[in-house]
């Protein structure tokens, strides 16, 4: 008998720059890079956070375990520089921001990782390794400030730049500090030795090379393979992440295990703030805070899957209102067919055995093909108008409530609906809504006010429709 994990799935593989075929087992390991935590998070974060959470979401549907990690760079320039300016230590800083990411993840229905490592809780991990890099022959010590400084030789790992896709020359003019003693522009700090900031921000920790800090390119292929192995099977990060910070955690983890360290590397695309890139210069960096004061979080996620991950995103005020429209028509089907049910379940009367298409066939297609969330939104949109249809000419309990179920499943892959309780049939309530009707019939409007209202005391909220009265519970959902 065939499965739905015996379908393939075809991703865009940035290492291969093709379209493949995932040969995936039934466990998944995959790795996604976290935040720097010197501030609040972005509209782009969420971005990344939301496609790698819906994806994971997609595997786990088709029957596989994920182990899924991101990590936490806790130690860094922008982290210590906040914490000097603020006169806290890094540690307090990047514990605030970690918490305030993952505050603004659980509202999104971003679900926590299996593994969430921190960079100044794996120092020793991450010692070992650049010990181990050093060995090796792939990476050199230089005198610094306050101890020695490690830097990773990039021509002694020819394959550099085949991910990125860039030529060496044009690796060359993207390095535009030169120093005199590195071996070469592009080598890349796996160690840096402590500098006068870093002591102040008490962000030092002692090393074979005296005291300093590791770089930032190291953490990842440390953290990843310390949970995962290598090789694993998903990488996933923003674009952005490409160059320099993907290409030289391959070069790392390349020189550790001498093997290509990772099987599909997924990159998704930028969000634009009203056409032009996010930027600090520009002063238009959209936290994501500010978008959750305005809009549900699972609002934000419909916006963030509506284009396609390789696609870029614009931001702007009509997309999200279309978005919370978009959305609210989805969560408008499923409370129809709730209601409907739990009428059918009050009352007893029930319509047809119906027929419907195989949307969720026709979801899954979507997700396989590249993960194309914009297509799987147009199948959950299709599915939605035949809910409504039928619910409107009636059908057998059996139809409803597989509807529900296949609507739930596929809604809740994009993360949606999460918090959502269904409605309960009314049995002890069945002869009062039914006197109301009556009362209505016979233009007994004050009667039926008062069982409405009654009704309504117990946060039940009345609903009129052609089909008769159908009701929601208040905090129900
Ligand atoms: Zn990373």
């Amino acid at each position: 008998m065939s499965s739905i994990s015996d379908e393939t799935i075809r991703i865009y593989n940035t290492f291969t720059k093709k379209e493949e075929e995932l040969q995936l087992g039934k466990e998944v390991r995959m790795y996604v890079c976290g935040i720097t935590a010197y501030d609040y998070s972005h509209i782009g974060h969420a971005r990344s956070a939301v496609v790698f959470d819906t994806f994971r979401r997609f595997l786990e549907y088709t029957g596989r375990k994920v182990i899924y990690v991101q990590n936490f760079t806790d130690v860094d320039d922008k982290i210590i520089r906040r914490a000097v300016s603020e006169g806290r230590t890094q540690k307090e800083v990047a514990e605030e921001f970690i918490q305030k990411y993952l505050e603004d993840m659980e509202r999104l229905n971003v679900r926590r990782a299996d593994f969430h490592p921190k960079v100044t809780e794996n120092i020793e991990e991450i010692i070992q390794a650049v010990k181990k890099i050093i060995e090796k022959g792939y990476a050199y010590e230089v005198e610094g400030e306050n101890g020695r400084d490690v830097y990773f030789h990039v021509p002694s790992f020819p394959e550099y730049g085949r991910l990125s896709g860039m030529s060496i020359e044009e690796l060359d003019r993207h390095r535009i500090e030169p120093d005199p003693r590195k071996k070469d522009v592009k080598d890349f700090a796996l160690w840096k030795s402590a500098k006068d900031e870093d002591l102040k921000a008490e962000a030092v920790f002692d090393s074979p090379w005296g005291p300093g800090r590791p770089g930032w390119h190291i953490e990842c292929s440390v953290l990843a393979t310390k949970h995962l192995g290598a090789p694993f099977d998903i990488h996933g990060g923003g674009k952005d992440l490409i160059f320099p910070h993907h290409e030289n955690e391959r070069a790392q983890s390349y020189a550790l295990f001498e093997v290509e360290p990772v099987k599909y590397w997924m990159h998704n695309d930028f969000v634009t703030i009203k056409g032009e890139k996010m930027s600090k210069s520009l002063g238009n960096i959209v936290k994501i805070r500010d978008v959750l004061e305005k809009y549900d979080g699972e609002v934000i996620r419909y916006f963030l899957l509506s284009a396609h991950y390789r696609s870029p995103l614009d931001f702007r005020d009509d997309a999200l209102e279309r978005a919370k429209k978009s959305y609210e028509s989805l969560r408008n089907a499923l409370e129809n067919l709730d209601m409907e049910v739990a009428a059918i379940k009050t009352f007893g009367i029930e319509g047809e055995r119906r027929d419907f298409p195989d949307f969720e066939e026709k979801f899954r297609d979507a997700m396989r093909d590249d993960f194309n969330t914009p297509k799987a939104l147009a199948v959950i949109h299709e599915m939605a108008g035949r809910i409504n249809q039928i619910v409107s000419e009636g059908a057998s309990l059996e139809t409803f409530e597989m509807l529900f179920s296949i609507y739930r499943r596929i809604c809740s892959v994009m993360g949606f609906f999460e918090s959502y309780r269904r409605i309960p049939a009314l049995q002890e309530y069945r002869e009062l809504i039914e006197e109301r009707e009556m009362a209505r019939r016979e233009r007994d409007f004050d009667r039926a006010d008062e069982i409405r209202d009654r009704l309504r005391e117990e946060r039940i909220i009345l609903i009129d429709t052609p089909r008769g009265t159908r009701w929601k519970v208040i905090g129900g959902s």
